[in-house]
């Protein structure tokens, strides 16, 4: 199965200029999200993992499908105030302004093997971020775990030394 054809590309969105790849058409077919699924553990079988976490918004839906798979416990990092509890929180920068990343502060215990997963890597400010929470509670990250690399935009050169693996790559 080829999975590239479960991503649409929608010229000009969120605004002008981008082309934004949509991964409705793949949450649409249970054949190629189990295909998806047993793409994204195959480096990950015996790899322990404790806790995966799961980037708002669109990193939740095979965040929770990993956990599953793995065993493991599923942790949502969200936007600000959305976290009911006590957060931890860390910034980055857009291309206008910055923004902030949530994680409850008792998700993570200090040694917990980590596996963190979000759709699609592009310049990378948010999975740095995220590696910062995760670090800060004393997460050990085995993976940054995604989707798609758009690779032209070198996000992997801000989590230098992190193991990446992505099933699909632009
Ligand atoms: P970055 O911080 O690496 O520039 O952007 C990654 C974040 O923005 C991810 O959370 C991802 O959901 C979102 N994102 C950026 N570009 C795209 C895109 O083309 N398609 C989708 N589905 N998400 C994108």
């Amino acid at each position: 199965m080829d999975l590239k054809q479960y991503f649409r590309d929608i010229q000009d969105f969120p605004k002008e200029g981008i082309l934004f790849k949509d991964i409705t058409p793949l949450l649409l077919s249970p054949e190629a999200r189990e295909e998806m699924l047993e793409t994204l553990v195959t480096t990950l079988k015996d790899k322990k993992i404790d806790k995966v976490v799961g980037v708002e918004s669109r990193g939740f839906f095979f965040g929770i499908l990993l956990a599953q798979k793995l065993n493991a416990g599923f942790i949502p990092v969200r936007k600000p105030k959305k976290l009911p509890y006590e957060t931890i929180s860390a910034s980055y920068e857009l291309e206008y302004g910055q923004d902030t990343l949530e994680m409850h502060i008792d998700a993570i215990q200090k040694g917990d093997k980590v596996l963190i997963h979000d759709d699609v890597l592009a310049t990378g400010g948010t999975i740095k971020a995220v590696c910062e929470l995760v670090e800060k509670l004393g997460g050990e990250i085995v993976q940054c775990n995604f989707l798609m690399e758009l690779s032209f935009l070198t996000g992997r050169e801000k989590i230098k030394g992190k193991e990446i693996f992505a099933a699909i790559t632009y």
